[in-house]
């Protein structure tokens, strides 16, 4: 056999990038890993700017379940410095004051009453209809609720298998792990003046990208143009579309029924 390294070229030095390239050279593999940009870790890396102070591409939560990226940082000796919170987060305000959210302390799965509403539309043979809104998961979800998250799609998915439809209502702001959860599936009917809908806010993605946004982005109007958009309402008419949406679905269900039969 060669005594000869094997050598792997890894694009791009992030988080998935720079893992792969410890775990290769672990295997006694010759790594090599190619950045575009000037630091490492893509989005969850972090600078000093010109005055010295740390700045990070966007506040970042590692949660207790995260038991890979925890063994990495025992493996790479880093994990004394995880500093684990309360479910409390303080903001300071502009004028100096502060606000602080604090998390319901309910145990998994009750911050998950949508996969709970999922079991109750399958036992009853009716729509699954929810209004998705929320704050992302720093805000109003709480970091816990994102670990849910694949608990809330293979809810969802139970009620699809079960032949029901299942509509989200998309209002404003939708952001975080709402826009990443209920507010990615089923039929989805947009707030018409609805703004703020996303996986990151405004503010975080300028600060990422270091460009300024349009005024509309983010908005219903600027999602259609995208072509992310299919189906608006205004709130006043939200039921009519509604009982149409339902209509249209009957109609498909009993076209399929009859190609079946
Ligand atoms: C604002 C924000 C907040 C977040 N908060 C959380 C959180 O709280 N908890 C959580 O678990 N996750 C969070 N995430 C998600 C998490 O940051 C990402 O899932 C994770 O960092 C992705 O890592 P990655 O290595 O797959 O990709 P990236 O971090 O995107 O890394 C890809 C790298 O490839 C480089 N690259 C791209 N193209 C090329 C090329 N052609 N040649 C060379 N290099 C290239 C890029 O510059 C980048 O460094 C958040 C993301 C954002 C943006």
């Amino acid at each position: 056999m060669s005594s000869e390294k094997k050598s792997v070229l890894i694009l791009g030095g992030g988080l998935a990038g720079l893992a792969a390239a410890k775990r290769l050279t672990d295997k006694g593999f010759q790594v090599k890993v190619l950045e575009k940009r000037e630091i490492f870790g893509g989005k969850v890396s972090s600078w000093k700017d010109e005055e010295g102070d740390w700045i990070e591409s966007g506040t970042h939560c590692f949660f207790g379940a995260y038991k890979v990226l925890y063994d990495l940082m025992k493996e790479i000796k880093t994990d004394h410095a995880v500093l684990w919170k309360e479910h409390k987060l303080t903001y300071t305000l502009a004028g100096g004051g502060h606000f602080t959210f604090k998390t319901w302390d309910l145990p998994s799965p009750l911050h998950l009453l949508p996969a709970i509403a999922s079991k109750a539309a399958i036992k009853q043979g009716v729509p699954l209809i929810v209004q998705a809104t929320g704050g992302g998961a720093r805000m109003h979800e709480g970091c816990s609720s994102m670990v849910g998250l694949p608990k809330l799609h293979v809810a969802i998915s139970s009620v699809e298998r079960a032949g029901l439809p299942v509509i989200s209502i998309i209002t404003d702001p939708t952001l975080g792990g709402v826009a990443i959860g209920i507010a990615s599936r089923g039929i989805k009917l947009f707030e018409h003046n609805a703004g703020n809908i996303g996986f990151s806010g405004k503010r975080v993605i300028e600060q990422y990208t270091g460009k300024p946004t349009t005024r509309d982005f983010q908005t219903t109007w600027w999602l259609q143009q995208k072509g992310f958009v299919e189906r608006t309402s205004l709130p006043q008419n939200m039921k009519f579309k509604i009982t149409d949406i339902l209509k249209e679905y009957r109609i498909e269900q009993e076209q399929l029924e009859a190609q079946e039969a």
